[in-house]
């Protein structure tokens, strides 16, 4: 069990397949493993016990996960937007390493931890220099880490959830066919290398034969004309790229998009409005909402192209709402949705989201947060319906606890952002005297309207919902605070609405 299999079996079968085009260059599935080899010889002389990666997506991303894989050392992407601080104490958590990144920014803030530190084009050079061994690999045979992945942090500080070999296969061998994709099939990878969806796109399209465009910083003109030019088929965006790309369109950036056959997107809710507007945009695409976490090595549920099609093709308001949900476990994947006491709940209870399979590793490099029967608490709120559909109303720690009633911030945004003037909209807990906890919203206003009145917005939440959740406190902001994977901070949002 071994991740490094994925690229031997691909680089086996076309090794001189292009696997991967980045700023221009273009490396086959043959030139990546050999490159991985010369990682592996590099590491082990290290005598690294991490490979981390402080840089954005590069090639040298993709041979240092392979690199480490075959060195049975794990891999460790680290955020590199983060602050100096909270990077420096990231990488005393993976020390000594090998850290290929920002070799300056490396050294001024953890030179003195013991790591061995390459810029992107020195590393990417010696591996390629490094002749391996003949019969120099040896796999970590059993269930040894592949990656250790710090979460972005939107609830607390930044867990090192750990991926074994074991998990991420069970999720690639359990939902991708071995070379399954045409020699043109192309996939757009967008998102960070920190990040389990770049991590995981990285896989199926290696184990597919996929070739993998990667573009290293997003530009919605950037990523349309990439979709252009390597004439892409398939992509993940998160929400708020979407948002962007879509927008950009609408203001006129015209490219040829027909290559593209595939649009997935996830990591955060996307907006409805959004979504309509990139089916009408993409009409040759089908449209997937992939939900994970890092902890489950990615996808665990899916909303597919054929139900994003009958959604949309319905007179029934039940069918058209599925387009907020996000769809039905995968078939590898058991889900249960329980309540406080941990009792398994029926269709359209709402509890928390729990899951079970091969791929989740629930595990943090100081303990697993597995139950003893293998399940893991995703800290999501959510309910099925009768029909098995997913919904999310947020995470756990997000509910607000009015005077012992709990509700999600989600349903009282949902009615928020159904007035025209409003375009984003945050529901959070507030301290209250009274209540412990009370609602508090901050809004974004669209462009071209007034702001509404309070009163106006308190009439419209007390319409359709209890009053219990018309929020007391209301600001608008100019933005709400989002980060790169178009995570909403609500404990942002929560200091803006505490002054
Ligand atoms: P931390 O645990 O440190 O706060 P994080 O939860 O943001 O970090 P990730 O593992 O990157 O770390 O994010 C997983 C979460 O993202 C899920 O628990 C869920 O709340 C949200 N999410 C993922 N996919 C989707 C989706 N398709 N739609 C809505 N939300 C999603």
């Amino acid at each position: 069990m071994n991740i490094a299999l994925l690229l031997e079996m691909a680089a086996e079968a076309a090794s001189d397949r292009v696997a991967l085009v980045c700023d221009g260059k273009r490396w086959t599935y043959g030139d990546l493993l050999d490159a991985a080899r010369g990682a592996f010889e590099l590491i082990q002389e290290s005598e690294a016990e991490y490979v981390a990666l402080l840089d954005e997506s590069s090639e040298a991303a993709v041979i240092a996960v392979f690199g480490a894989a075959l060195a049975g050392v794990p891999y460790c992407p680290l955020n590199y937007r983060l602050p100096d601080a909270d990077l420096a104490a990231l990488l005393g958590r993976v020390a000594p390493a090998l850290v290929v990144g920002d070799e300056e920014r490396i050294t001024r803030i953890a030179g003195d931890q013991g790591h061995t530190i390459f810029s992107r084009e020195e590393f990417t050079l010696k591996v390629q220099e490094t002749v391996p061994e003949p019969d120099s690999r040896e796999y970590d045979p059993g269930e040894g880490i592949a990656i250790q992945l710090f979460t972005s942090g939107t609830t607390a500080a930044p867990k090192a959830a750990i991926l074994r070999h074991s998990n991420l296969l069970g999720y690639i061998l359990g939902t991708v066919e071995f070379a399954s994709a045409d020699e043109a099939d192309a996939a757009l990878v967008v998102v960070p290398p920190y990040h389990i969806a770049g991590i995981s796109a990285l896989m199926s399209s290696i184990y597919s034969l996929r070739k993998i465009v990667m573009l290293p910083n997003f530009s919605p003109e950037g990523w349309l004309e990439l979709v252009h030019s390597e004439a892409v088929t398939n992509a993940f965006v998160v929400p708020t790229m979407l948002a962007r790309i879509v927008d950009a369109m609408e203001k006129g950036v015209t490219v040829n998009t027909g290559s593209l056959r595939a649009i997935a997107y996830g990591g955060g809710k996307m907006p409805l409005e959004v979504i309509h507007k990139a089916l009408e945009r993409f009409p040759g695409a089908g449209f997937t909402n992939a939900y994970g976490l890092t902890e489950t090595s990615s996808t665990v549920a899916l909303l597919g192209p054929d139900d994003h099609r009958e959604a949309l093709a319905s007179d029934d308001p039940k069918v058209r709402a599925r387009l907020t949900s996000l769809g039905k476990p995968i078939p590898t994947v058991e889900m249960q949705i329980r309540g406080e006491n941990g009792e398994v709940l029926g269709p359209n209870e709402a509890g928390e989201i729990y899951v079970r399979g091969d791929q989740v590793s629930g595990e943090y490099k100081e303990k697993s947060a597995l139950d003893a029967e293998g399940w893991f608490p995703t800290r999501d709120a959510g309910y099925m319906d009768e029909h098995g559909y997913l919904f999310l109303s947020g995470r756990a720690d997000d509910v607000i606890v009015r005077g012992g009633e709990n509700m999600s911030p989600g349903e009282i945004e949902d009615v928020l952002l159904t007035h025209p003037a409003i375009a984003d909209a945050c529901a959070c807990a507030i301290p209250s005297v009274e209540w412990g906890e009370t609602v508090g919203a901050a809004l974004v206003t669209r462009e071209g309207h007034d702001a509404p009145s309070e009163d106006e917005l308190k009439t419209l939440v007390r319409s359709r919902l209890r009053s219990s959740r018309v929020p007391e406190k209301i600001r608008f902001v100019d933005e709400l605070p989002y980060n790169e994977m178009g995570k909403l901070l609500r404990r942002k949002v929560k200091e803006v609405l505490a002054n």
